[in-house]
């Protein structure tokens, strides 16, 4: 079942989860294991990330560096189809532009179609981690939206070869990422709103946001999409802060702010036990707050761990 049909079918806040596919070389089990204890609470989908190449460099014999191009977790088609065989639950594939041209992007579609898989979340994902800017492959595309276009042509039956005759249409509910906190490489809010509403004018159906900390940066941001006439379902994500050193790795590689409370109180905290317990009382209010304005769906950032996630959730159920 599409996402936003689980949306409109439900009248109370549903719960969803989003996932990393294991490292090259860990097996599948470890990912079973943190999925398990979540599937009590009947998740309506399961997104799993997408993580494109980066560069590590090897000694060569020689005393030289050689660079090399690899992909450190792969199988985010594999492991949908994997968890939709063993849990029967949905699952939204990211898909991402960067390290794919268009024809790649079709040939990818395809499998997902093939595979009964009709979510998508739809991104543009970010630079490669050695370099600063987001570059496009040769024929790939730039942003976000230009991706959406292309999937909102293959749900028309449009491919990319115009001499192909009696093509099968794609049926692909889509769903897009919010920044409640503004994306990084916006000049201002203003100009994110505006690229975000050119994503839903492309087709999409539902906005995840970024993580947040704040429940104020997600109600304001919703206000203003509403004021800017983008009326599909916002999710809010969330993720527990579980570490002291998330106070620093979060906001350096997610762009966002920590409210000084809660620095605070994980500042004076002894180890990280205490860290996870606060982060899960502060997920706790979030998410009782969040369900009170009404959400229709909380989406939670498992990193890889559940079990601070679980004792949030069952609080709900
Ligand atoms: P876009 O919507 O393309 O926007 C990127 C930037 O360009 C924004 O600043 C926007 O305002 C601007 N912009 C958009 N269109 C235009 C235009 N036409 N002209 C000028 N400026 C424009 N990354 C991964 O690699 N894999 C994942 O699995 C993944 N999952 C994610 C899930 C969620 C819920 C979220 C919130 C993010 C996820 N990301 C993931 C990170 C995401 O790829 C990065 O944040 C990326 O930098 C931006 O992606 P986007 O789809 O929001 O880009």
């Amino acid at each position: 079942m599409k996402v936003i049909e689980h949306i409109k079918n439900t009248n109370k806040t549903l719960f969803s989860f989003e996932i990393l596919p294991p490292l090259k070389g860990e097996s599948i089990q470890s990912l079973y294991k943190s999925l398990d204890p979540l599937m009590e609470f009947q998740p309506p989908f399961i997104d799993v990330t997408y993580h494109r190449e980066e560069y590590v460099y090897k000694r060569k014999d020689n005393g030289l560096l050689e660079r090399r191009s690899v992909k450190k977790r792969p199988g985010t088609v594999g492991i949908c189809a994997a968890i939709m065989n063993k849990y029967n639950v949905d699952t939204v594939p990211h898909i991402i532009c960067g390290g794919f041209n268009r024809e790649e992007t079709e040939n990818a579609l395809i499998d997902l179609n093939f595979l009964g898989i009709d979510n998508l979340l739809v991104l543009r994902g970010d630079p490669i981690k050695s370099e600063i800017y987001f570059s496009a492959e040769n024929d790939g595309h730039s942003y976000a939206s230009e991706l959406l276009m292309q999937v909102s042509d293959m749900n028309k039956g449009i491919y990319l070869d115009n001499d192909l005759r009696n093509t099968v249409s794609t049926d692909f509910c889509i769903g897009v990422a919010g920044y409640p906190e503004k994306h990084f490489e916006s000049p201002n809010m203003f100009s994110d709103i505006h690229f975000l509403k050119k994503k839903v004018e492309a087709g999409a159906e539902y906005i995840v946001t970024q993580m947040f900390f704040d429940n104020q940066k997600y109600f304001d941001f919703v206000k203003l999409c509403r004021e800017n006439d983008i009326h599909i379902p916002i999710i809010p994500g969330l993720k527990p802060i579980a570490t002291k050193k998330q106070l620093t790795l979060l906001p350096q590689r997610f762009h966002l702010n920590i409210p000084s409370e809660l620095v605070n109180l994980i500042i004076k905290s002894k180890n990280n036990d205490e860290v996870r317990n606060i982060g899960i009382e502060w997920a706790i209010n979030q998410t009782r707050e969040l369900i009170e304005f009404g959400v229709p769906c909380i989406h939670f950032y498992t990193m890889g761990k559940s079990d601070n996630i679980q004792k949030i959730v069952q609080k709900f159920i």
